[in-house]
């Protein structure tokens, strides 16, 4: 099992708290990414979708989870939980000092998620509307 944590960094001016319009837990905002194998080290040719608000039974047949998918190449199953209540709205003294803020936390097992990217989501921050340069990362915890 690999922990993932997706952490967002901007270059805001005049701007703070930047973060997904309905919250860092908001059921509805998508995450995309490409899965990478695990067993066969393949990633996946098309970006899969994830969000709180969307889950498939659980192969084990305990409870649900976000998303369950074969790898297209060895045909294994990988399954992505998300574990809300750890995103922080990015500050303008983070942004000021290069930090990033985690945005969501990902429970990957046999696949992992890759070149994330995001859809076609809203953002909000405070103040007066700016410049924003976004950049998004998933570190291995
Ligand atoms: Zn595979």
């Amino acid at each position: 099992m690999v922990i993932m944590k997706l952490v967002i960094r901007a270059e805001l001016e005049n701007l703070t708290n930047l973060q997904p319009e309905g919250g860092c837990d908001e059921p509805n905002f998508t995450y995309y990414f490409k899965l990478h194998c695990e067993n066969c080290g393949e990633v996946s040719q098309k970006r899969t979708c994830v969000s709180l608000n969307e889950r498939v039974p659980h192969p084990n047949g305990k409870g649900t989870i976000n998303l369950v998918q074969k790898c297209k190449f060895c045909e294994r199953k990988g399954t992505v939980l998300m574990i809300p209540g750890h995103g922080r709205p990015l500050t303008l003294h983070a942004s000021q000092r290069g930090m990033h803020s985690p945005l969501m936390l990902f429970d990957c097992r046999g696949l992992n998620p890759v070149e994330f990217a995001f859809g076609n989501a809203w953002w909000k921050a405070q103040s007066v509307s700016s410049c924003v340069s976004l950049f998004v990362f998933l570190l291995k915890l």
